[in-house]
């Protein structure tokens, strides 16, 4: 069992003004309310915004993105200190958006995790498989593929270290849900992926996660919490979401 988490993922949508606004709403909850640390990750350009309106509260707040590099000639790029700067407790890594669309590779992915780390970030590293890989079986090893790249360059202390998400490809922005089962059955081959090290690592769930289908995924041994997209957009929705993270 790890830390319970439940994180939201604005991905590039909003103003700073409905950035603003939704933190605030989102920051009325009463904490007492979930058992999860809250943490938001909107897009770079609001995360000084959102991190004043959340200046009171305790919800932590995360970037979607780092750079692999430190600061210097990186035109465009964002470090990781940079992000601690504005006040980032974690940052996502290896979103699937970004392995797919931004063509991030596993070795990418790996030099984003230690960058995160090495500055003081918790990274939440994104693992799992597209459809075509379900239906070939081969979600087991695609999933395990994508830690051990991580593994092979910080070694597994430091991966026991951060968050990990698994994030069926196919369940991110689709409206379809891993089952219950379907993502136990993952998480607990990822629990011992990690060994023994790995028993407190928090352990999140994502692909459209909603207030009807949350509270039987938390229920689940190995799942700490979840990655939330869509749903999280929506103050209201988020934080029944929340509420249903068990202890
Ligand atoms: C995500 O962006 O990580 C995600 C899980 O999105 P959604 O909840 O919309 O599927």
């Amino acid at each position: 069992m790890g830390k319970p988490l439940i994180a939201g993922n604005w991905k590039m949508h909003g103003t700073a003004e409905s950035a603003r606004k939704l933190a605030t709403e989102v920051s009325h909850h009463n904490a007492q309310e979930t058992a999860a640390e809250i943490i938001i990750f909107p897009p770079l350009v609001h995360i000084s915004a959102v991190s004043d309106a959340l200046s009171d509260s305790s919800i932590s707040v995360g970037a979607q993105n780092v750079s692999q590099y430190s600061n210097g000639a990186y035109t465009g790029e964002v470090s990781a200190e940079m992000l601690l700067d504005q006040g980032c407790k974690y940052v996502l890594v290896g979103h699937s958006e970004r392995r797919a669309i931004l063509g991030e590779s596993d070795q990418t992915v790996a030099e984003k995790f230690r960058a995160a780390q090495n500055a003081g970030l918790i990274p939440i590293l994104c693992v799992g498989e597209s459809l075509q890989q379900r239906q070939q079986d081969a979600t087991l090893e695609v999933v395990a593929k994508q830690i051990s790249a991580v593994i092979d360059l910080v070694g597994l202390d430091r991966v026991c270290q951060s968050v990990i998400a698994y994030e069926p490809v196919w369940a991110i922005g689709t409206g379809e849900t891993a089952s219950p089962e379907q993502a136990q059955d993952v998480h607990a081959v990822i629990r011992t992926q990690l060994g023994e090290a790995g028993r407190s690592t928090t352990l999140l769930y994502g692909g459209s996660v909603n207030k009807s289908n949350a509270a039987e995924l938390f229920k689940q041994p190995d799942i700490d919490g979840g990655l939330v997209g869509g749903a999280s957009l929506e103050a209201d929705e988020f934080l029944n979401i929340a509420q249903l993270v068990e202890a």
